[in-house]
């Protein structure tokens, strides 16, 4: 098991006297949160919950959601899930011991979940008891030519309700389990994707806080709760003011704002931007070094406009750019609280945050 020891630790606890930063990491499995914790994280910056829905049962339940043809049917297909989802914040906050966790909840296209060929979709029914009919139908239905433009995201909490209904409740009963075992009582932040309007953001944090209240009245225990918002679509940023009505907190995730910013696929970008770096067109592959006059530019507006709004809003980035020295200065400069970034990376973060405090520092001088 990885283990910072010696002058390393050392090195380590001058860049925490240091670093005004905090530090936090990506984490979704026990193991990666403990990798974490083990690295020095202060917290999950972000815990992507669409990869604790790979397991059969789950992807099986899901699928019988998206075929139910009512609140009820799509309710009870959910509360297969229910147990699972719970256990898996119950192992996260006992590992994380009180420090802060933030849940983004389901963010992948829903088509995912659909078997997409008549094979597939043949096996599917015969292993679950689906109508294959049904099945391919909907399949059909729900596909989509540009999915990272399209039914991802809040915009499935929007379509679906129920699904981010069970994932809060998921949250808040694991809390409750955890504090009611007498360790450190979870806050967890749960956290919108893909959110771009105040109405948006408005109906999501009713659903959350309605949840939430309903089950911290059944098991007649308080918990701290924080809701809030990834900034990842230039609209999002630019009405920061109008999200942070509702938002406590801002991640900016910036894989998807490079990607929606420069309308250039994060999946196949690789395909083409050697070209631009090798004729000096761009300098960097900016979904590696942060576009700081672009990208950069609207989480500066956006930190802007939501502290206008807010001014305690709480602000953090938890995208690729969260484990680069260079993105993490300018973080530092324009005063964010804290980056996320992988595990491994952690580390390193950690000394670039304590290079960049030192860096603005002498600015001031
Ligand atoms: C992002 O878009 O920067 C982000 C952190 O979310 P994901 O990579 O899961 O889309
Ligand atoms: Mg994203």
């Amino acid at each position: 098991e990885p283990e910072l020891s010696g002058d390393f630790a050392t090195l380590m606890g001058w860049a925490d006297g240091v670093r005004r930063l905090k530090v936090r990491a990506n984490a979704e499995t026990g193991q990666d949160a403990k990798m974490a914790r083990q690295f020095g994280a202060e917290g999950i910056g972000l815990c992507r919950t669409e990869h604790m829905f790979f397991d059969p049962d789950r992807i099986a339940a899901v699928r019988e959601m998206i075929l139910a043809d009512d609140v009820a049917g799509r309710r009870a297909a959910l509360a297969k899930i229910l147990p699972m989802q719970r256990q898996d914040f119950v192992d996260l906050f006992t590992i994380m011991e009180g420090l802060p966790v933030t849940i983004r909840l389901l963010d992948p296209p829903l088509h995912e979940f659909l078997p997409h060929t008549e094979e597939d979709v043949a096996a599917v029914s015969q292993a679950t008891g689906l109508d294959a009919a049904k099945l391919l139908r909907r399949a059909q239905e729900l596909h989509e030519v540009n999915p990272m433009l399209g039914h991802r995201g809040c915009r499935l909490g929007v379509s679906y309700p129920e699904i981010y209904e069970m994932q809060v409740r998921a949250i808040i009963e694991a809390a409750c389990e955890v504090a009611a075992s007498g360790r450190p009582a979870p806050i967890p932040e749960i956290m919108h994707p893909l959110v771009a309007t105040r109405e948006e953001m408005k109906f999501l944090r009713e659903l959350t806080d309605r949840t939430a209240r309903e089950v911290i009245a059944e098991k007649g225990r308080e918990i701290e709760f924080k809701v809030g918002t990834m900034i990842e679509l230039p609209r999002a940023a630019i009405r920061a003011g109008d999200l942070a009505e509702q938002a406590e907190f801002f991640s900016f995730g910036t894989n998807d704002l490079t990607q929606t910013t420069f309308g250039i696929s994060r999946d196949d970008a690789g395909k083409f931007l050697g070209a631009y770096v090798d004729k000096g067109i761009f300098e960097k592959d900016p979904f590696v070094s942060l576009d700081q006059a672009g990208v950069g530019d609207l989480i500066r507006i956006a930190a802007e406009r939501g502290r206008a709004q807010r001014p305690n809003v709480k602000l953090g980035i938890c995208g690729e750019h969260g484990g680069d020295p260079a993105s993490i200065q300018f973080c530092e400069s324009i005063g964010l609280d804290y980056v996320s970034c992988s595990p491994y990376r952690v580390p390193i973060a950690r000394l670039a945050a304590a290079q960049a405090a030192v860096g603005e520092r002498e600015k001031d001088r």
